[in-house]
């Protein structure tokens, strides 16, 4: 059988085909079901994570505004009360220091933490007046003031922040730091420390400044470091002017190293300011454009596309929101940063969501393959043991009752304990069966009955063939085939063959007077007087033709043997038949006898026409007797 055409094999590729395709479709359902569900997955982590990292990144500077407010109340306390601005004031020259071109800085020492005579130390304070007026009470009450609070709020923050400082208006600039700022500096008149140039200091001193702001970063040489300025500017008078403005600068290296990794493996993140330009505080991909630009570097400058969606959504966003943006390669966050204007993105590419849901692929696509081999496995047993098999012995069986050998179908041979259609099969094919098998065999034990019959009117008509009816002895035509043989064997045997030719005598007459009947009646006496005569191995007799019978006597040896003729005569006048038309009365018969050695030269008929020549003497010589001729 054709392995690769059997119902095993077809059914196994039908299998296959339809777990592969059930697979594809399972996996396309799973793709598109894991891209949404992902994708939402995606969206719900990165608002989740990016609310969570904008409230923490807030955290430093809601305390760095709490700060600078208790800063500021602690200035408008102390600067109500008359006597302690009276004692400040006196404190202004015991801290600072005239020069001789009008600027004034703290006392040496102090910075290194010398003690004031009264026993106070400002370590870490510096100061640096360059005044467009010369000190007014005022003035120098605000300044000492100042420097007073630097230092107390600088050493308490000390190693948390940095550059903590309350500059005037008037171009005082008391610092709590770790350099000693008033050593590098040189007076050279009202412009000589340009405060005005800086940001924070525009911004803190503008005539309407009443909220916590943040300057765009900056290089820090004193530190080395990149940071930025969060100022809170004081309460302004009812002219709008500010008499003092609290600062702390703030280092950016700890904020870009977080937002460098985003909770969010394989996002990244960029800050920038909600200001007009979108001016970029972090950004991996441009970071060193920002560093070269001092901090200028914006979205707008370096022409951002991207980003500035980005900028559009952030600026509208409330302190603490998050949206998310749609871009074509990214889902974006976009948040604010509370306390600060500052917008915070992570930005997850899209492409990130692919191997998650190729994961999910690869095992819709596993389990199928495993369903595939499963069923296979299966459906492979069920079709070998339960259809093939029992299928091929129904095979098997078919083939041998077809072929109709002696060996019959048994139930063995059948799978017929199956309780199944094929069972049924079997069955009915054991019942068919049987049916055949026995109408085979009675077909056979009649063909065999037929055939012994037919075998015996064969030899029935064999002998008829041979047999003389009227007589029931040998018939001329069995005559002539012996005489044939007989002759044969004795020329090869070289022994005698003798022939008598014996006619009944004056029958046509023994007819006429007793009628036909009486003569066949007497023709079967004489062939029973010649049977009983005649009755050695090697003799036959015939009848021959009409009242003429025959005598075949076969010698051994050469010589002629006449002897039993003349028996045969003897024999037939004892039979005492009445023939009252014969001289003799009685019937006889005469007897002509041929004897020889057959030679090869010779026929058997010549033999006969002796034989005949003989019996023509015996009736010329007067009937009833034996002639021989040798
Ligand atoms: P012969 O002594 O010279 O032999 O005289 P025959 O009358 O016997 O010889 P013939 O040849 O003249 O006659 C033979 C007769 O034998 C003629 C026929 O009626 C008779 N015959 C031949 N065959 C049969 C037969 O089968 N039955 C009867 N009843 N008669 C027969
Ligand atoms: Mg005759
Ligand atoms: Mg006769």
């Amino acid at each position: 059988m054709n392995r690769r055409h059997s119902l095993t094999a077809r059914t196994l590729r039908l299998a296959a085909i339809r777990i592969g395709l059930v697979s594809i479709c399972a996996g396309v359902a799973s793709y598109l079901v894991n891209l949404s569900s992902i994708e939402a997955s995606v969206r719900g982590q990165l608002l989740l994570s990016t609310e969570q990292t904008i409230q923490r990144e807030s955290l430093p500077f809601r305390a760095i505004r709490d700060f600078e407010r208790n800063f500021l109340d602690d200035f408008d306390a102390r600067y109500a009360d008359p006597g302690q601005r009276a004692a400040l004031a006196a404190d202004f020259d015991r801290l600072f220091v005239r020069h001789p071109d009008g600027s004034y800085t703290q006392r040496p020492g102090i910075f290194e933490g010398q003690p004031l005579p009264d026993g106070r130390r400002f370590p870490g304070m510096s100061a640096t007046y360059a005044p467009e007026t010369p000190p007014t009470e005022d003035i120098k009450t605000r300044f000492t003031l100042s420097f007073v609070l630097s230092y107390k709020y600088g050493s308490v923050t000390r190693g948390r922040l940095f550059n903590i400082y309350g500059p005037l208006p008037e171009k005082g600039f008391p610092v709590h730091q770790s350099a000693d700022i008033a050593k590098g500096f040189t007076y050279g008149g009202p412009d000589a420390l340009r405060l005005e140039t800086y940001e924070f200091y525009a911004r803190g001193f503008a005539a309407n400044a009443r909220e916590p702001f943040m300057t765009r970063m900056y290089f820090d040489s004193s530190n080395q470091a990149w940071m930025t300025t969060f100022a809170t500017p004081d309460t302004p008078d009812a002219a709008g002017r500010h008499r003092i403005l609290a600062c702390v600068d703030v280092l950016l290296d700890d904020l870009m190293r977080r937002l460098a990794r985003p909770a969010i493996e394989g996002a990244y993140s960029t800050l920038f300011l909600a200001d007009d330009e979108g001016t970029l505080m972090f950004h991996p991909k441009h970071m060193e454009t920002i560093e070269e630009s001092d901090g200028q570097a914006s979205i707008r400058s370096l022409g951002l596309e991207g980003e500035t969606r980005l900028l559009s959504a952030g600026a509208a966003l409330a302190p603490g929101q998050v949206v998310l943006v749609d871009t074509p390669g990214a889902i974006v966050a976009v948040g604010r940063i509370p306390e600060t204007p500052a917008i915070l993105t992570i930005h997850y590419p899209r492409a990130l969501m692919r191997p998650a849901i190729l994961q999910n692929l690869a095992v819709v696509v596993a389990v199928g393959l495993l369903t595939l081999l499963v069923e296979i496995v299966i459906l492979r047993n069920i079709l070998r043991f339960q259809v093939a098999r029992p299928l091929e012995q129904l095979i098997r069986a078919t083939r041998l009752l077809g072929s109709g050998t002696e060996r019959k179908v048994e139930e063995k041979d059948l799978p017929t304990g199956s309780r199944d259609e094929i069972g049924d099969l079997a069955r009915a094919f054991a019942g068919m069966a049987e049916q055949v098998q026995s109408a085979r065999a009675e077909l056979e034990s009649k063909v065999l009955e037929r055939t012994l019959e037919l075998e015996a009117a064969n030899r029935k008509l064999a002998a008829m063939s041979t047999t003389d009816s009227l007589t029931d002895i040998a018939n001329r035509r069995r005559f002539d085939a012996a005489l044939e043989e007989e002759w044969r064997r004795a020329m090869r045997s070289g022994s005698s063959l003798t022939l008598s030719m014996i006619d009944v005598d004056w029958f046509k007459k023994y007819n006429d007077r007793y009628g036909h009947q009486s003569g066949d009646a007497c023709l079967r006496q004489i062939a029973r007087v010649l049977e009983s005569t005649a009755r050695r191995a090697g003799d036959l007799v015939a009848r021959y033709g009409g009242e003429e019978f025959t005598l075949i006597t076969c010698g051994t040896t050469p010589s002629c043997s006449p002897g039993l003729p003349h028996a045969i005569r003897a024999a037939v006048e004892q039979l005492q038949l009445p023939h009252a038309d014969s001289p003799f009365h009685l019937v006889t018969v005469s007897i002509g006898v041929a004897c020889r050695v057959p030679m090869a030269d010779q026929t058997p008929d010549s033999l006969l026409q002796e034989a005949d020549a003989a019996l023509y003497r015996a009736k010329a010589e007067g009937r009833n007797r034996v002639v021989v001729l040798c």
